[in-house]
Protein backbone atom coordinates (compact mmCIF):
# COMPACT_ATOMS: atom_id res chain seq x y z
CA UNK A 1 0.00 0.00 0.00
CA UNK A 2 1.11 3.60 -0.60
CA UNK A 3 2.75 5.34 2.01
CA UNK A 4 0.30 8.40 1.60
CA UNK A 5 -2.53 6.39 0.64
CA UNK A 6 -4.90 8.19 3.02
CA UNK A 7 -3.52 11.71 2.27
CA UNK A 8 -6.56 13.98 0.41
CA UNK A 9 -6.03 15.46 -2.23
CA UNK A 10 -5.73 19.37 -1.84
CA UNK A 11 -7.63 21.52 -3.65
CA UNK A 12 -5.98 23.13 -6.93
CA UNK A 13 -5.32 27.27 -6.21
CA UNK A 14 -8.69 29.19 -6.46
CA UNK A 15 -7.00 31.59 -9.61
CA UNK A 16 -4.05 29.23 -11.05
CA UNK A 17 -6.93 26.09 -11.18
CA UNK A 18 -9.74 28.45 -12.68
CA UNK A 19 -7.27 28.97 -15.40
CA UNK A 20 -6.55 25.65 -16.26
CA UNK A 21 -10.29 25.47 -16.77
CA UNK A 22 -10.18 28.50 -18.69
CA UNK A 23 -7.26 27.12 -20.95
CA UNK A 24 -9.28 23.37 -21.42
CA UNK A 25 -12.77 25.60 -22.27
CA UNK A 26 -13.18 25.33 -26.02
CA UNK A 27 -15.55 27.69 -26.97
CA UNK A 28 -14.04 29.93 -29.56
CA UNK A 29 -15.16 33.07 -28.13
CA UNK A 30 -13.73 32.18 -24.27
CA UNK A 31 -12.93 35.42 -22.31
CA UNK A 32 -10.43 35.25 -19.37
CA UNK A 33 -11.22 38.43 -17.12
CA UNK A 34 -9.79 36.10 -14.19
CA UNK A 35 -5.82 36.16 -14.58
CA UNK A 36 -3.67 38.65 -12.38
CA UNK A 37 -1.45 39.47 -15.36
CA UNK A 38 -1.81 42.62 -17.52
CA UNK A 39 -2.69 42.01 -21.61
CA UNK A 40 -2.61 44.04 -23.91
CA UNK A 41 -4.87 45.10 -26.56
CA UNK A 42 -4.14 41.98 -28.77
CA UNK A 43 -4.73 39.53 -25.54
CA UNK A 44 -1.11 38.86 -24.76
CA UNK A 45 1.54 39.85 -22.11
CA UNK A 46 4.72 40.56 -24.21
CA UNK A 47 8.39 41.45 -23.30
CA UNK A 48 8.85 45.22 -22.72
CA UNK A 49 11.28 46.59 -24.87
CA UNK A 50 13.45 47.90 -22.10
CA UNK A 51 13.60 43.87 -20.58
CA UNK A 52 14.83 42.38 -24.43
CA UNK A 53 17.29 45.48 -24.16
CA UNK A 54 18.68 44.77 -20.99
CA UNK A 55 18.84 40.66 -21.66
CA UNK A 56 20.66 41.37 -24.63
CA UNK A 57 23.62 43.50 -22.61
CA UNK A 58 23.36 40.76 -19.82
CA UNK A 59 23.96 38.02 -22.09
CA UNK A 60 26.79 39.77 -23.83
CA UNK A 61 28.87 41.23 -21.03
CA UNK A 62 27.81 37.65 -18.25
CA UNK A 63 31.13 36.14 -17.05
CA UNK A 64 29.94 34.18 -13.92
CA UNK A 65 26.71 32.67 -12.46
CA UNK A 66 28.16 32.92 -8.62
CA UNK A 67 25.58 32.93 -5.71
CA UNK A 68 23.98 36.37 -5.61
CA UNK A 69 24.25 37.70 -1.45
CA UNK A 70 21.99 36.30 0.50
CA UNK A 71 19.92 39.80 0.41
CA UNK A 72 20.88 40.13 -3.27
CA UNK A 73 22.89 42.53 -5.33
CA UNK A 74 23.75 45.92 -4.18
CA UNK A 75 23.51 47.17 -7.41
CA UNK A 76 20.24 45.79 -7.74
CA UNK A 77 18.85 46.82 -4.20
CA UNK A 78 20.43 50.31 -4.17
CA UNK A 79 18.31 51.59 -7.33
CA UNK A 80 15.12 49.39 -6.24
CA UNK A 81 14.92 51.26 -3.01
CA UNK A 82 15.57 54.36 -4.77
CA UNK A 83 12.35 53.87 -6.74
CA UNK A 84 10.26 52.81 -4.17
CA UNK A 85 11.18 55.08 -1.51
CA UNK A 86 12.81 58.31 -3.48
CA UNK A 87 16.36 58.59 -3.43
CA UNK A 88 16.32 61.91 -1.40
CA UNK A 89 13.78 60.79 1.25
CA UNK A 90 14.93 61.57 4.42
CA UNK A 91 14.20 57.72 5.55
CA UNK A 92 16.71 56.33 2.89
CA UNK A 93 19.63 59.38 3.33
CA UNK A 94 19.17 58.39 7.38
CA UNK A 95 19.89 55.01 6.48
CA UNK A 96 16.88 53.73 7.99
CA UNK A 97 16.20 51.62 4.63
CA UNK A 98 17.61 48.36 3.29
CA UNK A 99 16.29 46.62 0.64
CA UNK A 100 16.53 43.46 -0.45
CA UNK A 101 16.32 41.24 -3.67
CA UNK A 102 13.60 38.41 -3.10
CA UNK A 103 11.71 35.88 -5.62
CA UNK A 104 8.76 37.92 -6.46
CA UNK A 105 6.93 40.03 -4.15
CA UNK A 106 5.56 36.71 -3.25
CA UNK A 107 9.35 35.81 -1.72
CA UNK A 108 9.08 38.98 -0.34
CA UNK A 109 5.49 38.40 1.91
CA UNK A 110 6.31 35.26 3.11
CA UNK A 111 10.28 36.02 4.06
CA UNK A 112 8.30 39.07 6.27
CA UNK A 113 6.21 36.67 7.43
CA UNK A 114 9.17 34.01 8.88
CA UNK A 115 10.89 37.48 10.26
CA UNK A 116 7.64 38.36 12.28
CA UNK A 117 7.73 34.80 13.48
CA UNK A 118 10.90 34.93 14.82
CA UNK A 119 11.30 38.66 16.16
CA UNK A 120 8.00 38.79 17.79
CA UNK A 121 6.44 35.10 17.40
CA UNK A 122 2.76 36.17 19.76
CA UNK A 123 2.14 38.46 16.39
CA UNK A 124 -0.71 38.07 14.70
CA UNK A 125 -1.28 39.96 11.11
CA UNK A 126 -4.61 41.68 9.63
CA UNK A 127 -5.89 41.29 6.74
CA UNK A 128 -8.10 43.24 5.10
CA UNK A 129 -11.89 41.68 4.13
CA UNK A 130 -11.99 41.11 1.20
CA UNK A 131 -7.81 40.51 -0.24
CA UNK A 132 -5.75 38.70 -2.55
CA UNK A 133 -6.54 35.07 -2.13
CA UNK A 134 -2.48 34.10 -1.28
CA UNK A 135 -2.08 36.43 1.73
CA UNK A 136 -3.97 34.08 4.21
CA UNK A 137 -2.11 31.15 2.77
CA UNK A 138 1.55 32.81 2.84
CA UNK A 139 1.09 34.23 5.91
CA UNK A 140 -0.62 31.02 7.23
CA UNK A 141 2.54 28.78 6.17
CA UNK A 142 4.73 31.13 7.80
CA UNK A 143 3.00 30.46 11.24
CA UNK A 144 0.93 33.80 11.77
CA UNK A 145 -2.58 33.59 12.92
CA UNK A 146 -4.67 35.45 10.59
CA UNK A 147 -7.00 38.28 12.16
CA UNK A 148 -9.79 40.35 9.90
CA UNK A 149 -10.03 44.07 8.95
CA UNK A 150 -13.00 45.41 7.16
CA UNK A 151 -12.93 47.33 4.18
CA UNK A 152 -15.86 47.70 1.96
CA UNK A 153 -19.30 49.44 3.27
CA UNK A 154 -22.72 48.26 2.16
CA UNK A 155 -22.62 50.28 -0.66
CA UNK A 156 -19.33 49.10 -2.21
CA UNK A 157 -16.86 51.76 -1.01
CA UNK A 158 -14.13 52.09 1.24
CA UNK A 159 -15.83 51.90 5.05
CA UNK A 160 -12.90 54.39 6.33
CA UNK A 161 -14.25 54.86 9.97
CA UNK A 162 -15.09 51.34 10.31
CA UNK A 163 -11.94 50.52 9.15
CA UNK A 164 -10.19 52.74 11.58
CA UNK A 165 -12.49 51.72 14.55
CA UNK A 166 -10.93 48.25 14.14
CA UNK A 167 -7.37 49.15 13.46
CA UNK A 168 -7.26 51.07 16.87
CA UNK A 169 -8.08 48.17 18.58
CA UNK A 170 -5.06 46.01 16.98
CA UNK A 171 -2.71 45.20 19.33
CA UNK A 172 0.70 46.84 19.74
CA UNK A 173 3.10 44.38 17.84
CA UNK A 174 0.60 42.80 15.37
CA UNK A 175 0.81 43.63 11.79
CA UNK A 176 -1.35 44.97 9.79
CA UNK A 177 -1.33 44.23 5.52
CA UNK A 178 -1.81 47.23 3.62
CA UNK A 179 -2.32 47.36 -0.29
CA UNK A 180 -0.25 50.05 -1.29
CA UNK A 181 -2.08 50.74 -4.43
CA UNK A 182 -4.67 48.90 -6.92
CA UNK A 183 -6.46 47.12 -4.18
CA UNK A 184 -6.62 43.50 -4.74
CA UNK A 185 -9.32 42.41 -5.32
CA UNK A 186 -11.41 45.56 -5.08
CA UNK A 187 -9.88 48.51 -6.93
CA UNK A 188 -10.50 50.70 -4.68
CA UNK A 189 -7.41 52.84 -2.25
CA UNK A 190 -7.67 54.85 0.73
CA UNK A 191 -7.27 58.53 -0.77
CA UNK A 192 -4.44 61.14 0.41
CA UNK A 193 -5.84 62.24 3.37
CA UNK A 194 -7.41 58.66 4.64
CA UNK A 195 -3.59 57.08 4.25
CA UNK A 196 -2.85 60.02 7.25
CA UNK A 197 -5.32 58.59 9.69
CA UNK A 198 -4.66 55.20 8.77
CA UNK A 199 -1.09 56.20 9.34
CA UNK A 200 -1.90 58.05 13.03
CA UNK A 201 -4.10 54.89 13.57
CA UNK A 202 -1.57 52.76 13.29
CA UNK A 203 1.34 54.55 14.73
CA UNK A 204 -0.95 55.19 17.80
CA UNK A 205 -1.99 51.21 17.99
CA UNK A 206 1.84 50.73 17.45
CA UNK A 207 1.52 48.22 15.17
CA UNK A 208 3.69 47.06 11.94
CA UNK A 209 2.85 47.75 8.70
CA UNK A 210 3.43 45.31 6.12
CA UNK A 211 2.66 47.38 2.65
CA UNK A 212 2.22 45.09 -0.46
CA UNK A 213 3.19 47.11 -3.09
CA UNK A 214 2.80 44.43 -6.35
CA UNK A 215 1.58 47.31 -8.69
CA UNK A 216 3.81 50.42 -8.51
CA UNK A 217 2.66 52.52 -11.39
CA UNK A 218 -0.23 50.67 -12.13
CA UNK A 219 -2.73 53.29 -10.26
CA UNK A 220 -1.16 56.89 -11.10
CA UNK A 221 2.35 56.72 -11.27
CA UNK A 222 5.07 55.50 -10.31
CA UNK A 223 5.67 57.95 -7.12
CA UNK A 224 2.19 59.01 -6.72
CA UNK A 225 1.72 55.07 -6.15
CA UNK A 226 3.83 55.67 -2.90
CA UNK A 227 1.63 58.34 -1.41
CA UNK A 228 0.57 55.55 2.14
CA UNK A 229 3.64 54.67 2.12
CA UNK A 230 5.35 58.08 2.43
CA UNK A 231 1.92 58.89 4.99
CA UNK A 232 3.62 55.76 6.88
CA UNK A 233 7.39 56.36 6.79
CA UNK A 234 6.67 60.24 7.88
CA UNK A 235 5.83 58.61 10.96
CA UNK A 236 9.25 57.23 11.67
CA UNK A 237 8.13 54.09 12.99
CA UNK A 238 9.01 50.79 11.89
CA UNK A 239 7.67 49.11 8.88
CA UNK A 240 8.19 46.49 6.10
CA UNK A 241 7.80 47.01 2.36
CA UNK A 242 7.25 44.06 -0.26
CA UNK A 243 7.53 45.18 -4.18
CA UNK A 244 7.29 43.16 -7.05
CA UNK A 245 8.73 43.83 -10.67
CA UNK A 246 6.27 40.89 -12.22
CA UNK A 247 3.63 43.62 -13.47
CA UNK A 248 5.46 46.77 -13.82
CA UNK A 249 8.26 45.10 -15.63
CA UNK A 250 6.33 42.43 -16.65
CA UNK A 251 8.87 40.01 -15.38
CA UNK A 252 6.23 37.31 -14.11
CA UNK A 253 8.44 34.39 -14.66
CA UNK A 254 11.46 35.85 -13.54
CA UNK A 255 10.53 35.98 -10.19
CA UNK A 256 11.92 39.22 -8.68
CA UNK A 257 10.97 41.37 -6.11
CA UNK A 258 12.24 43.31 -3.18
CA UNK A 259 11.52 42.96 0.59
CA UNK A 260 12.20 46.83 2.19
CA UNK A 261 12.75 46.85 5.87
CA UNK A 262 12.62 50.05 7.63
CA UNK A 263 13.20 50.60 10.92
CA UNK A 264 13.01 53.38 13.49
CA UNK A 265 16.88 53.91 13.27
CA UNK A 266 19.79 52.58 11.34
CA UNK A 267 20.53 50.58 13.99
CA UNK A 268 16.93 48.58 14.36
CA UNK A 269 16.94 48.36 10.67
CA UNK A 270 20.62 46.78 10.71
CA UNK A 271 19.50 44.09 13.49
CA UNK A 272 16.33 43.49 11.39
CA UNK A 273 18.39 42.68 8.52
CA UNK A 274 20.05 40.27 9.58
CA UNK A 275 17.18 38.62 11.39
CA UNK A 276 15.89 38.76 7.46
CA UNK A 277 19.23 37.30 6.03
CA UNK A 278 18.95 34.07 8.46
CA UNK A 279 15.48 33.70 7.38
CA UNK A 280 16.26 33.50 4.23
CA UNK A 281 19.56 31.55 4.00
CA UNK A 282 17.22 29.04 5.76
CA UNK A 283 14.73 29.04 3.04
CA UNK A 284 15.66 29.53 -0.79
CA UNK A 285 19.51 30.78 0.35
CA UNK A 286 20.14 33.64 -1.88
CA UNK A 287 17.91 35.22 -5.01
CA UNK A 288 17.60 34.36 -8.42
CA UNK A 289 20.03 36.20 -10.40
CA UNK A 290 18.57 36.84 -14.08
CA UNK A 291 15.52 39.36 -13.39
CA UNK A 292 17.21 41.10 -10.79
CA UNK A 293 19.91 41.70 -13.55
CA UNK A 294 17.55 43.30 -15.92
CA UNK A 295 15.84 45.21 -13.34
CA UNK A 296 19.55 46.83 -12.20
CA UNK A 297 20.22 47.10 -15.92
CA UNK A 298 17.55 49.07 -16.90
CA UNK A 299 17.25 51.31 -13.71
CA UNK A 300 21.29 52.04 -14.63
CA UNK A 301 20.66 53.78 -17.54
CA UNK A 302 18.82 56.71 -17.16
CA UNK A 303 17.70 56.43 -21.42
CA UNK A 304 16.66 52.58 -20.81
CA UNK A 305 14.66 53.77 -16.97
CA UNK A 306 13.09 56.72 -19.08
CA UNK A 307 12.26 54.45 -21.84
CA UNK A 308 10.60 51.87 -18.91
CA UNK A 309 8.74 54.73 -17.05
CA UNK A 310 7.30 55.33 -20.34
CA UNK A 311 6.27 51.40 -21.14
CA UNK A 312 4.82 51.34 -17.34
CA UNK A 313 2.80 54.98 -18.38
CA UNK A 314 1.26 52.86 -22.08
CA UNK A 315 0.54 49.94 -19.68
CA UNK A 316 -1.76 52.21 -16.89
CA UNK A 317 -3.41 54.34 -19.35
CA UNK A 318 -4.37 51.43 -21.18
CA UNK A 319 -6.13 49.81 -17.63
CA UNK A 320 -7.49 53.55 -16.76
CA UNK A 321 -8.75 53.83 -20.74
CA UNK A 322 -10.89 50.38 -20.20
CA UNK A 323 -12.22 51.60 -17.14
CA UNK A 324 -14.19 54.34 -18.98
CA UNK A 325 -14.68 51.92 -22.12
CA UNK A 326 -16.11 49.63 -20.01
CA UNK A 327 -18.73 51.94 -18.09
CA UNK A 328 -19.58 52.91 -21.61
CA UNK A 329 -20.18 49.37 -22.68
CA UNK A 330 -22.08 48.22 -19.58
CA UNK A 331 -24.48 51.58 -20.06
CA UNK A 332 -25.04 50.74 -23.57
CA UNK A 333 -25.71 47.23 -23.03
CA UNK A 334 -28.33 48.45 -20.46
CA UNK A 335 -26.81 46.50 -17.34
CA UNK A 336 -28.76 47.96 -14.20
CA UNK A 337 -27.17 49.87 -11.26
CA UNK A 338 -24.61 52.86 -11.99
CA UNK A 339 -21.02 51.92 -13.21
CA UNK A 340 -19.46 55.48 -12.06
CA UNK A 341 -17.22 53.57 -9.52
CA UNK A 342 -14.96 51.46 -12.03
CA UNK A 343 -13.69 55.37 -12.56
CA UNK A 344 -12.61 55.90 -9.54
CA UNK A 345 -11.13 52.58 -8.89
CA UNK A 346 -7.25 51.80 -9.64
CA UNK A 347 -5.19 49.01 -10.62
CA UNK A 348 -6.23 45.96 -13.15
CA UNK A 349 -9.10 44.80 -10.15
CA UNK A 350 -12.21 45.43 -9.50
CA UNK A 351 -14.82 43.38 -7.79
CA UNK A 352 -17.79 43.31 -9.27
CA UNK A 353 -20.94 43.25 -7.13
CA UNK A 354 -22.14 39.81 -9.52
CA UNK A 355 -22.07 36.78 -6.07
CA UNK A 356 -21.17 33.48 -7.08
CA UNK A 357 -24.38 32.58 -9.02
CA UNK A 358 -23.78 34.51 -11.43
CA UNK A 359 -20.20 34.35 -11.81
CA UNK A 360 -20.90 30.78 -12.66
CA UNK A 361 -23.36 31.57 -15.37
CA UNK A 362 -21.01 34.16 -17.09
CA UNK A 363 -18.72 30.95 -17.61
CA UNK A 364 -20.68 28.36 -18.14
CA UNK A 365 -23.36 30.02 -20.71
CA UNK A 366 -21.20 32.44 -21.76
CA UNK A 367 -17.64 31.66 -21.42
CA UNK A 368 -16.65 34.81 -19.50
CA UNK A 369 -14.01 34.00 -16.65
CA UNK A 370 -14.05 35.75 -13.64
CA UNK A 371 -12.24 35.52 -9.86
CA UNK A 372 -14.66 34.57 -7.04
CA UNK A 373 -17.68 36.40 -6.26
CA UNK A 374 -16.88 38.82 -9.43
CA UNK A 375 -13.44 40.06 -9.56
CA UNK A 376 -12.46 41.08 -13.09
CA UNK A 377 -9.62 42.11 -14.40
CA UNK A 378 -10.17 45.45 -17.01
CA UNK A 379 -7.06 45.03 -18.91
CA UNK A 380 -8.73 41.45 -20.31
CA UNK A 381 -11.38 44.18 -22.19
CA UNK A 382 -10.23 44.74 -25.69
CA UNK A 383 -11.82 46.38 -28.41
CA UNK A 384 -12.94 42.44 -29.77
CA UNK A 385 -14.67 41.49 -26.85
CA UNK A 386 -16.11 44.25 -24.89
CA UNK A 387 -19.22 44.24 -26.31
CA UNK A 388 -19.89 40.67 -25.85
CA UNK A 389 -18.69 40.51 -22.00
CA UNK A 390 -21.03 43.60 -21.58
CA UNK A 391 -23.84 42.01 -23.11
CA UNK A 392 -22.91 38.73 -20.80
CA UNK A 393 -22.70 40.97 -17.60
CA UNK A 394 -26.12 42.87 -18.44
CA UNK A 395 -27.91 39.32 -19.37
CA UNK A 396 -26.95 37.45 -16.19
CA UNK A 397 -27.61 41.12 -14.07
CA UNK A 398 -31.03 41.85 -15.44
N1 LIG B 1 0.46 40.90 -3.83
C1 LIG B 1 -0.64 41.04 -4.56
C2 LIG B 1 -1.77 41.85 -4.02
C3 LIG B 1 -0.73 40.45 -5.81
O1 LIG B 1 -1.85 40.60 -6.54
C4 LIG B 1 0.37 39.67 -6.28
C5 LIG B 1 0.30 38.99 -7.57
O2 LIG B 1 -0.70 38.76 -8.18
C6 LIG B 1 1.50 39.57 -5.47
C7 LIG B 1 1.51 40.19 -4.25
C8 LIG B 1 2.68 38.74 -5.84
O3 LIG B 1 3.34 39.03 -6.98
P1 LIG B 1 4.54 38.14 -7.51
O4 LIG B 1 4.06 37.51 -8.75
O5 LIG B 1 5.65 39.11 -7.74
O6 LIG B 1 4.90 37.14 -6.48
Amino acid sequence: MAMFADLEPRAPDAILGLMERFRADVRPDKVSLASGVYVDESGTTPVLDTVREADARILAGQTTKVYKPIGGDPAYNGPVRDLVFGADHPAVTSGRVETMHTPGGTGALRVAGDLVSVINPTASIWLSTPTWPNHPQVFGAAGLPIRAYPYLGADGELDIDTLLGVLKGVPAGDVVLLHTCCHNPTGIDPTAEQWERIADTITEAGALPLLDFAYQGFADGLSEDARGLRALLARGITMFVASSFSKNFALYDERVGALSIVGADADETATLLSHAKATIRSNYSNPPAHGGEIVATVLADPALTEQWVGEVTTMRDRINGNRARFVEGLRAAGAPGSHEALLRQRGMFSLLPLGEDRVARLRDEFGVYVVGKGRVNVAGLTAHNLEPVCRAIATVTA
